[in-house]
């Protein structure tokens, strides 16, 4: 016996990829976290942490350092004012407070603004609160979102819209003009924007621009971010939600019960890192620019049809010049036969839609010796 709610969704395609490129011995393209070290300094604080016994529950909202490292950058980078005793609520990952948020701010019947493709959880995210996604195309080939269908998708029926910039898995970085559209349909239709941010450091073109910063947005926006991307510890699970004082009262109590709190030591470490200077930030999306640029002509060299990331690390890659396959066979045969795991494209389209059926996501935020190793096996698909 289980629960009618727990029967709505599947589980996580992009974790079941990891365990199929274990059990094939595949490259791991599929999930994304990164292959290679985190800051040294991080390391060592955490361990410091540990060593001064900094072992129990820290307050279930964050630690005050950290949630004053977090109020100092948002302040720092775009000029955005965070009251850390208010506004700041530290979850387990940016997983937790989508979910946390959700929970604390939807009501059963609501309807929420999905961009397709999506990453995964937003789906499950809003059917855990009983609202019901609403999804919304990015066009492919280069993932332009249609302003007159994003209005009439707005309804007396919406309560919020999810906007993940740059997005997993388009890589699209979303423009000043699309954010103000945005902006100016939250404010006319009195809905929520629940932002996801994890990528905002993750960038080859564009801005990030903060959808609270727009006028008017403050007092309607939870803004959610974590360190997992930029620091490189996606294991440590260190998120956080910025939200209006009376949202972040209920987001809080939704943590608490859930989590009670992220872990203590790792937040102390984490403080280190949110002071980091501009050039931690300028230096690592470089290198990503390298991840990618590495990865991206053997795509095109192996038959891949794509449009090139402008931020976060993955591509996601049409292959039906490569098979007439559906994407989960595909991904499947490719994990087995050439020995590179990625993730099946309609894990990011809701159930039904043709979609992604012809997509594969690849992840490139692993080393040059990973993705030497890929492209080998990849070049295999030509012949
Ligand atoms: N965000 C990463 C991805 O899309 C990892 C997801 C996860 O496993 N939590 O692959």
């Amino acid at each position: 016996m289980i629960a009618a709610r727990a029967r709505t969704f599947t589980e996580s395609v992009i974790r079941e990829m990891t365990r199929v490129a274990h059990k094939y011995g595949a490259v791991n393209l599929s999930q994304g976290f990164p292959d290679f070290p985190m800051p040294a300094e991080l390391k060592r604080a955490a361990c410091d942490a540990i060593n001064a016994d900094d072992n129990q529950y820290a307050i279930t909202w964050g630690q005050k350092p950290l949630r004053d490292a977090i109020a100092a950058k948002y302040r720092d980078w775009y000029d955005f004012e965070v009251d850390p005793e208010q506004n700041v609520t530290v979850t387990c990952g940016a997983t937790e407070a989508m979910a946390a948020v959700c929970l604390a701010l939807l009501d059963p019947g609501d309807e929420v603004i999905v961009f397709e493709p999506f990453y995964e959880n937003y789906g499950p995210d809003a059917i855990l609160c009983g609202a019901s996604p609403k999804f919304i195309p990015l066009e492919k080939p280069d993932w332009k979102l249609d302003p007159d269908r994003l209005r009439k998708a707005f309804t007396k029926n919406t309560r919020a819209i999810i906007v993940n910039t740059p997005q997993n898995p388009s890589g699209k970085v979303i423009s000043r003009e699309e954010m103000q559209l945005i902006a100016d349909l939250c404010i006319e239709h009195d809905a929520w924007a629940i932002t996801d941010e994890i990528y905002e450091h993750i960038r080859y073109e564009g801005e990030h621009h903060l959808l609270a910063g727009f006028p008017g947005m403050k007092e309607r926006t939870v803004t959610i971010s974590g360190l997992s991307k930029t620091f490189c510890c996606t294991g440590w699970r260190l998120g956080y939600a910025i939200a209006p004082a009376e949202q972040s009262v209920a987001i809080r109590k939704v943590h608490d019960f859930l989590t009670v709190g992220a872990p203590a030591p790792l937040q102390a470490a984490g403080a280190v890192g949110m002071r980091f200077g501009r050039d931690y930030y300028a230096h690592m999306s470089e290198e990503y620019r390298e991840r990618r640029d590495i990865l991206l002509p053997v795509l095109s060299k192996a038959g891949f049809k794509y449009h090139v990331p402008e931020g976060a690390y993955y591509v996601l890659a049409d292959f039906s010049k490569l098979s007439k396959d559906d994407d989960t066979t595909f991904a499947k045969w490719m994990a087995k036969e050439i020995g590179v795991a990625t993730v099946p494209g309609s894990s990011f389209y809701h159930p039904g839609s043709p979609d992604g059926k012809t997509l594969v996501r690849f992840a490139f935020c692993k080393t040059r010796e990973t993705l030497e190793a890929a492209a080998e096996r990849l070049l295999k698909l030509q012949a």
